[in-house]
């Protein structure tokens, strides 16, 4: 069985073609300036080399088009799939579905009605997301297509973890709470390494922490999300490439008046000029800011020094909300990668039981366990991957 895996923003659509038989990725590509000159597409199908094409792209029916020629081989790579009818299904990526699903859906008039009515709690992400189904929709009308939201996995958080201490009429009026995100990403590494680990999920209590450019950290008790740290929006929770994350909420204000500026123009400080950027001036990826802390550049080593000690307080408050941790789970680009980080958050976290190993901590981008063998918290990286995770839904439900 094969399925096509797609993530649309606004002018960009990340795919993947799955075997789900022996699940593994058959092809995968990125379609860039969708609606804008210069539109191309870099399509690669496994074990060859990418194969790029310009050509124009006026709005992503024509994306999806492109995919799938480069899927068919009609653009001068091999062809991923003999003909559109080995296509079993379509999951989509969609950021936002509110409180209106907690688990993946197919898709049908209904669900995109409900997927509309999210648009204000997410007015950057949802119409993407939306144009893309539609794209499909059109293209492909007899493909059945699944939705997989960021936000479903935390629907189990209990109510004293997403109601702000706001009026509660702000709930009520406008679904004002705490929603979280990544949660695709915390489901997978969380229930991967119950696997790796050889207990059952039901019985850990686990700190995922997904940290890329947009970071986040999740409980995650018995297989079920109980807290996250970003809220109603991603900007909230540990601070990020370029978001600020947890503030005092009085500050927005106070930066409004004191730099005469629009709430919009705050919006943007917080969400575009903040966090490791923000601190070290340097750059919002973190390489460069570690290579600026390595040469002993004040302001980059602060923003390291911001950025871990804000995630070591979201593990030992997680920590506190489960009574107690069996395993620390780092993923996504610096998860995966940067053994400083890793270090310096576990740093000093003995009294929780978490001991790292120096020298596995160096491993980058593949599973492994990092904590001495003497260690009661198992401290681990295990790579991302929400692709799959939307296939194997997309497949579950077409029953
Ligand atoms: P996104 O949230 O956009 O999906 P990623 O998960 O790709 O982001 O993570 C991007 C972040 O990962 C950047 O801050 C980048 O600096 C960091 N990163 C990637 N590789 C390394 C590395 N080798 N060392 C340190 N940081 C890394």
């Amino acid at each position: 069985m094969k399925i096509l895996v797609i993530n649309c923003g606004s002018s960009s659509l990340k795919y993947q073609l799955f075997d789900m038989d022996k699940e593994y990725a058959l092809a995968k590509g990125l379609v860039e300036r969708i609606g804008i000159a210069g539109s191309r597409i870099k399509h690669t199908k496994a074990g060859e080399s990418p194969v790029t094409v310009e050509t124009p792209l006026p709005d992503h029916k024509a994306a999806i088009r492109l995919v799938i020629d480069a899927l068919l081989g009609r653009n001068g790579a091999p062809p991923a799939l003999a003909s559109l009818e080995e296509l079993a299904a379509v999951g989509h990526r969609v950021v936002h579905a509110g409180e209106k699903f907690a688990t993946s859906v197919r898709l049908d008039d209904k669900v995109m009605v409900a997927l509309r009515e999210c648009i204000p709690l997410a007015p950057l992400h949802n119409p993407a997301n939306i144009m893309g189904i539609e794209a499909v929709m059109d293209v492909l009308p007899r493909v059945p297509q699944v939705g997989v939201f960021d936000t479903a996995f935390h629907q189990t958080m209990p109510e004293r973890a997403f109601i702000y201490g706001l009026p509660y009429g702000y709930y009520e009026k406008y679904g004002v709470r705490r929603y979280g995100f990544h949660g695709t990403s915390h489901y997978y590494v969380s229930h991967r390494a119950a696997e790796i680990l050889g207990v059952p999920v039901e019985r850990l209590s686990i700190v995922t922490c997904h940290l890329g450019n947009g970071s986040s950290i999740a409980a995650v008790q018995g297989g079920r999300s109980i807290d996250t740290s970003m809220g109603f929006t991603p900007l909230a929770g540990v601070m990020m490439g370029t978001r600020c994350g947890d503030i005092d909420p009085a500050l927005p204000v106070f930066i409004s008046k004191a730099e005469r500026l629009p709430a919009a123009d705050v919006d943007l400080i917080l969400n575009k000029k903040s966090g490791l950027l923000g601190i070290s001036g340097v750059s919002s990826d973190l390489r460069d800011v570690e290579e600026g802390a390595d040469r002993g550049e004040s302001r980059a080593k602060l923003a390291v020094d911001v950025l871990t000690y804000g995630i070591k307080k979201y593990i030992g408050a997680y920590a506190a909300a489960m009574n107690g941790l069996d395993a620390v789970v780092f993923t996504a680009g610096i998860g995966e990668n940067s053994p400083p980080t890793r270090a310096k958050v576990c740093e000093g976290m003995e009294f929780l039981g978490i001991e790292l190993d120096p020298a596995k901590n160096g491993v980058r981008g593949k599973e492994a366990i990092i904590s001495k063998d003497t260690s009661r918290v198992k401290v681990m990286v295990i790579p991302t991957d929400e692709e799959l995770v939307i296939a194997r839904d997309t497949k579950r439900l077409l029953g």
